[in-house]
């Protein structure tokens, strides 16, 4: 049966290869699966090392292709990019998360009963990827502020996860819709933090709320000191700036342990729990408020 996966997706991906020469053909096959519900959001928790409590939840893209199955983001996402699609994708990605935090909040209050502020601290953020192109689109901030707005939610119930690129970059338009972003109050993320190129000197002066500790850095904790190292800096940063920090990747015990130790307080990974869809969400979180 693997091996058929294997080939079906070997089939997908020459075919997918075949679309994206096509950019037509792509971009009705993105408008269908974005008006089909082939496109949905899976939420991975990110959870607070000390308590165990909920920091908030990233959602991440999934494409579910009717005859292919699952095309993972790291496939479409470019291609997306490529066929001048993706701010149409972002702009979908952001109005469903927030839609499906407020309706978390509306069911948690029905529920049990709790009043709105207990229902927020139950999912305190969604936090939503935006590449750097939907990111640099002055449409953005407009965006947001509506959506907000018309699902309830304050500035603070979101957080965009930018990779550095944007912010480094003066000439890209990056740091115009910063500027607004900021004012509106939405949290920034920077993704994959301390891979690529990057000049610390921005993290001062922009106002960034979060760095996301890459993957690659937690994959190595137990085996690498220097990715050991890199991620004790990261933290250092974090403390001093007053940044969150956020460990993404978390897959064993061990590497909990080792980012406890080294201060961190928020872990994102498998260990914890896998990016799963809104409904499984919210059984996991029952279940972790019922014990
Ligand atoms: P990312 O933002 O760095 O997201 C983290 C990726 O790590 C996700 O992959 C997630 O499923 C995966 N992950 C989570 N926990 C673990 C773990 O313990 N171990 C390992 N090995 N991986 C883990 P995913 O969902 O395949 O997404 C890949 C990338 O696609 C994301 O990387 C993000 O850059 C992009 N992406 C996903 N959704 C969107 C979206 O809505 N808009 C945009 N622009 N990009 C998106
Ligand atoms: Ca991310
Ligand atoms: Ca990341
Ligand atoms: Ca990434």
């Amino acid at each position: 049966a693997k091996a058929a996966g294997r080939h079906r997706y070997a089939m997908f991906s020459a075919e997918l290869n075949r679309v994206a020469q096509d950019r037509l053909k792509f971009e009705t096959a993105l408008r269908n699966a974005l008006a089909s519900d082939e496109l949905q959001l899976h939420y991975q928790p990110q959870v607070c090392l000390s308590d165990g409590s909920l920091h908030g939840v990233e959602a991440l893209a999934r494409w579910r292709h009717p005859e292919f199955g699952v095309v993972p983001p790291d496939r479409f996402i470019p291609l997306a990019e490529e066929g001048g699609f993706i701010t149409e994708l972002d702009h979908w990605v952001l109005r469903r998360a927030c839609r499906q935090l407020a309706e978390w909040r509306a069911q948690w209050s029905r529920d049990a009963g709790a009043d709105p502020a207990a229902a927020s601290a139950a999912i305190p953020h969604v936090s939503v990827n935006v590449s750097p192109t939907s990111f640099c689109d002055r449409r953005l901030p407009g965006l947001i502020s509506r959506t907000l707005t018309a699902w309830g939610l304050a500035p603070g119930d979101l957080v965009l996860e930018v990779t550095e690129s944007v912010l480094l970059d003066a000439a890209s338009g990056g740091l115009a819709t910063l500027g607004e972003v900021h004012r509106l109050g939405v949290g920034l993320s920077i993704d994959d933090f301390g891979t690529g190129y990057s000049s610390l000197s921005y993290l001062h002066r922009l106002p960034v709320s979060e760095l996301k500790l890459d993957k690659s850095f937690v994959r190595e904790l137990e085996s690498d000191e220097g990715a050991r190292a890199l991620a004790c800096a990261v933290m250092g940063i974090g403390a001093s700036l007053s940044l969150d920090v956020v460990a993404e990747g978390v897959e064993t015990d061990a590497q909990r342990t080792i980012l406890l130790a080294q201060g961190c307080e928020v872990a994102q990974g498998y260990f914890f729990a896998r990016p799963m869809p809104a409904a499984e969400l919210t059984a996991w979180l029952r279940s972790r408020l019922a014990q």
